[in-house]
This record gives C-alpha cells, sequence and structure tokens, in this order.
C-alpha cells in the first residue's frame, strides 16, 4: 500500500519556526482566490471569487463564499448551493474544493490532516493509517536514494520502521537514539533502515530482481527520519538534493521480508 499523496500544505509556516515559535502559525484554512486568466463562466468564478473551504472529517467540505456557506461533496461532485441542489449544476463551490485539493490546500476524501513527526507542519495522510505522519520532506519511500547527512554516504530506503529512535534498538542492543552520531536528531523521530549503495555489488543494477535480492541480502542499518536527505538526479547525471524525494511510506511488496534480518546502528560507518 503505498500513497497516493503525502505533501506538506504550501501554506504551512516557514522553515524558520520550526523551532518554536508555532503560535505564528497563519490560519491553514483561510479565504483566498486563484489566477482565472482563460477561464469563463462557473470555472472563472470558482477561482476569483474570495472563499474559504474547511474539511470535514467525512470526506465533505464546508464552502464559505459571499454568496452564502454551503457543504460540498467533493467525490460525488454536490453541493447543498441553489446553484447545484436546484440547476444540477457543477457549481463554483464544488469546482473550488477541486482546486484546493489538487493544489495540496486541503486534504483530499480519504485523507486527513496531520502533523510531521519530525517537523510538526501539516501535512495530508490516508484516514486508514497509523503510526506516525511525515511531511515529504521528512518520509522516505523504501526504495529512494538519500544520503546521510553526517557522513555523506549514499544509502537506499529499505524500510519504514513506524518506531521512534528511542523506541527502536540495535542488534547491538541500543536505542538509535543513544548514537552519537544521532545526537543532532530529535529522540521523537521515526526510524527508517537503508542500506550503503557501495556494499552493493555492480551486478545488482543489471535488472530490478537483481536490485531487490541485493538489498534484501544487504547489512541494514537505522536512521533517524531527518539524518537523511532525499537526492535526485537531474537530467544531465548531476545530484541535486531534493525538498520532495518522499511521495509515500511504506510498500508492502518492498519492505517484505524485511523483518527477520539483523539491523544495526550507523555509527561505526558514521564515526569513520
Ligand atoms: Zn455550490
Ligand atoms: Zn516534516
Amino acid at each position: 500500500m503505498t500513497h497516493r499523496r503525502n505533501r506538506a500544505a504550501p501554506d504551512a509556516p516557514p522553515a524558520e519556526e520550526e523551532s518554536g515559535a508555532s503560535h505564528r502559525q497563519r490560519p491553514r484554512h483561510r479565504e483566498r482566490t486563484f489566477p482565472a486568466d482563460g477561464y469563463e463562466g462557473r470555472a472563472y468564478r470558482a477561482r476569483v471569487e474570495p472563499m474559504t473551504v474547511r474539511p470535514l472529517r467525512d470526506g465533505r467540505y464546508v464552502v464559505e463564499s459571499e454568496g452564502g456557506t454551503y457543504v460540498v461533496d467533493a467525490e460525488r461532485a454536490t453541493c447543498t448551493c441553489p446553484d447545484a441542489a436546484i440547476r444540477g449544476a457543477r457549481c463554483k463551490h464544488v469546482q473550488r474544493v477541486a482546486i484546493e485539493i489538487d493544489a495540496g490546500l486541503v486534504p483530499a476524501p480519504g485523507e486527513r490532516e496531520r502533523v510531521c513527526a519530525v517537523c510538526g507542519r501539516p501535512t495530508f495522510a490516508p484516514v486508514s493509517e497509523s503510526g506516525p505522519a511525515l511531511c515529504e520532506r521528512h518520509d522516505h519511500e523504501p526504495g529512494t536514494l538519500v544520503r546521510d547527512r553526517e557522513t555523506g554516504a549514499l544509502l537506499v530506503v529499505v524500510d519504514s520502521m513506524d518506531e521512534r529512535a528511542d523506541g527502536i534498538r540495535t542488534d547491538e542492543g541500543r536505542l538509535v537514539a543513544d548514537y552519537e552520531t544521532n545526537a543532532a536528531y530529535g529522540d521523537h523521530e521515526p526510524v527508517f533502515a537503508v542500506v550503503y549503495v557501495e556494499s552493493l555489488p555492480a551486478e545488482a543494477t543489471d535488472d530490478a530482481a537483481g536490485w531487490l535480492d541485493a538489498l534484501r541480502e544487504s547489512r541494514r542499518y537505522l536512521f533517524p527520519a531527518s539524518r537523511l536527505v532525499g537526492v535526485e538526479f537531474g537530467r544531465d547525471g548531476s545530484e541535486g538534493a531534493s525538498e520532495a524525494a518522499g511521495t509515500g511510506r511504506r510498500s508492502e511488496d518492498e519492505s517484505a521480508g524485511a523483518d527477520d534480518e539483523p539491523t544495526i546502528g550507523p555509527s561505526e560507518r558514521a564515526e569513520a
């Protein structure tokens, strides 16, 4: 099961507020408008008229507009306003909710707003999902390449452990949070299992099956979420840090068979 979408709301507070002044957060659901060049009729009004969209817990949304406050069911594309209820139109409120979902401003039906377990920013996750929520920046999907902030080593994420750094032990019997190299990262952070790319045999990249086998057979290390930074490779082969490397949290297929393998802390590599 992989997330369809799990991104930080664009109106999340700026990074410098991470360390404290969270009381200065702007209201998350506020009146706004959208650029409307080239749009006509209801689609135009859906963008230019100031409206506030607030998600309810059941996949419906309250839309406040100058003409009144209505309830939109996004999946059925219905609204309680006269335009929709009487004329059967796909009214400007239904269209506005779709626009805000697409823009990542409100959760889609089946998702709910949660708080990233690392940075506290708002993020969206499936209603059915339990365990810690992570924003796009701090989530790492199995199979993605990341770098260790401490050593710069290139790693492949193999599993999301759904455990805090002060709640999971390496096979040395030490808590992940107790390693000196993890002191700069929060004890509360969810832990990811990774494999060192340099430890994978060269022929592992020949085909997908060989790659998965190599990942499964390689020694796994545990890292707190924010010690890992996503990397993506540009078209010219150059590498750049990515703020948006992870979009899913866990894949049952990719994490299958992972639990019976030993895990060990990153300290010996990190200090080398
Ligand atoms: Zn309406
Ligand atoms: Zn985060």
